[in-house]
């Protein structure tokens, strides 16, 4: 797999390939741990075994060496972030059934996942013996995945109120790898920006090509982000050079006047992915930032990461239409398709469907939502795996366009989220009947998020401390960026007429 020999090429140098605030790996360190894990894996559960591996963390030094060990032992691995509640790992653990969950944050101290879910659990102290303890031990490169085999599964918001596991395979990756690293090659500096936690798949962008390409990664944990002060204390000695992030990233941290090219002298070119990329962040960009790239991809973690590429221009800037979401990469083809599945012409708006090497198999464990989203789409003399995307998208000469979903799914500060979802764990609070989330938008894209919920009986507190206790209580069940800003309490709901809730109707009542 090119990663793996990447990592062990550029592991005869003394080249740095991760910066996590104090601590340092070396490509060296990197595929030496790696090893350890997967001999690790290989000696206790044998060759055969192809279980996943689930690892639980952030940002912490041992997530990339058992992520890669892993790999190396011809195991998937399920990165899940410290910012998925214990009831969705429950879920997630429910539906992996890995034989080895690695807990690098401990949710296991507070004894909210039995442990019937997971076969072996190891924290950070075991992880590190397990580094000690196989030290020097190389399994063999047959060991590795191979082809069609997953590398990584990610889940994301299901809209049953489950999240589903999207699976990337080996030769899902080599595309993405081949189709795309020049635009993060093209780069002269080394370091390459690792701040997309690790279980959403812009970070495979790091973690992938820039580890590849022998860049180092340059890491940015939560604890930075919640203190920006320090953020730019560390975006200053960072040396960065490729930005990658998803574009509200960016927004709050051009926030302040201190994020520019005095601050990151090295930086080269800002690459975002996963929403809309709006004019006012890019003429930010361009105005600090002069003479810089800024590259607008485009893709969902269906197609591994991204599908398309582009460097914006001032005339995109300077058109009243959104800045376009890119040009397919060489091997993606983009059809357009009205609801009969029929291609449409220039101009005309339907739903996006790619067409790629990049397409996963589809949901792991979930043959119904496979059928549903994904399809073998043959023409021009070969057949190639395809994925309905449910984004609105309309092409202009070689430019897409998007418009939005088809659908009830929404992106809120770079994170993919079913209404469904939120709604359907809404209905699992105490007193609530029934709720519709809708989205809010300002200026380009959407801003929050608003709960419509009828209470089974009558709440005997204020309408704003009931809207505080169903947040509170909802916690449990979502991560805090699943959670609506602000929940508007109704004794019905407006009906259309096929007798579904009337969602345009309640939108107008944001208006
Ligand atoms: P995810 O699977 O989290 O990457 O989310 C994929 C979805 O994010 C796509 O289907 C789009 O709706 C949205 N998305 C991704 N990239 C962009 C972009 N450059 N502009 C607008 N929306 C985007």
């Amino acid at each position: 797999m090119f990663i793996l020999e990447k990592i062990a090429e550029y592991a005869k140098t003394d080249r740095v390939a991760l910066i996590n605030r104090n601590e340092r790996l070396t490509f060296a360190q990197m595929d030496a741990y790696s090893d350890a894990v997967a001999a690790c894996l290989l000696a206790q559960f044998g060759a055969e075994d192809r279980t996943p591996v689930v690892i639980y963390g952030h940002k912490q030094t041992e997530m990339l060496p058992c992520m890669y060990g892993a790999l190396k032992a011809g195991r998937a691995y399920v990165p899940v972030d410290i910012t998925v509640p214990a009831d969705r790992v429950r879920d997630i653990l429910d539906t992996v059934k890995p034989k080895l969950f690695i807990d690098l944050a401990d949710i296991c101290s507070g004894g909210e996942i039995p442990a019937d879910l997971y076969g072996q659990r190891v924290d950070t102290a075991a992880v590190q013996q397990i580094f000690a303890e196989y030290a020097g031990q190389k399994p063999d490169a047959s060991h590795w995945v191979q082809d069609a085999d997953p590398c990584y599964i990610l889940f994301t918001s299901g809209s049953t109120g489950k999240p589903k596991g999207v699976p990337i395979s080996k030769a899902n990756l080599d595309n993405l790898y081949r189709e795309f690293s020049a635009w993060v090659a093209d780069a002269k500096g080394d370091v390459i920006m690792n701040q997309i936690s690790y279980s959403f798949d812009v970070s495979v962008v790091s973690v992938y090509v820039g580890m590849a390409l022998g860049k180092t990664l340059y890491t940015i944990d939560k604890g930075m982000m919640e203190n920006l002060p320090e953020l730019y204390e560390k975006l200053a000695t960072s040396q960065i050079a490729v930005w990658v992030s998803t574009p509200s990233f960016a927004e709050m941290c051009v926030v302040s006047p201190r994020l520019d090219a005095n601050l990151l002298p090295q930086m080269e070119r800002f690459i975002f992915c996963g929403e809309v990329l709006t004019h006012k962040l890019t003429e930010t960009l361009f105005a600090r930032f002069p003479g810089r790239a800024v590259v607008n991809t485009y893709g969902p973690t269906e197609a591994t990461v991204l599908v398309t590429a582009m460097e914006v221009t001032q005339a995109m800037l300077e058109d009243t239409r959104p800045i376009p979401i890119g040009i397919p990469l060489n091997e993606v083809r983009f059809a357009i398709v009205d609801e009969a599945g029929n291609e449409l012409p220039e101009g005309e708006t339907g739903e996006l469907l790619i067409i790629s090497d990049s397409v996963s198999a589809g949901y792991f464990g979930r043959p119904d939502l496979t059928a549903q989203r994904f399809l073998e789409w043959k023409g021009e003399g070969c057949v190639k795996r395809g994925y309905r995307t449910g984004d609105a998208v309309y092409r202009l000469g070689q430019y897409y366009y998007f418009c939005g979903r088809i659908d009830f799914q929404v992106k809120l500060n770079g994170y993919r989220i079913e209404l469904e979802d939120i709604e359907n764990n809404m209905m699992r609070v105490t007193n609530v009947a029934r709720a519709v989330v809708l989205p809010v938008s300002k200026e380009e894209k959407i801003d929050h998020l608003v709960a419509f919920v009828m209470l089974q009986s009558p709440s005997q507190l204020s309408a704003l401390k009931t809207g505080l206790a169903i947040k509170e209580e909802l916690k449990q069940y979502l991560p805090s960026y699943m959670i609506p800003r602000k929940i508007v309490l109704r004794e019905s709901f407006p009906i259309n007429t096929n007798g579904k809730v009337d969602r345009k109707q309640l939108a107008l009542e944001l208006k």
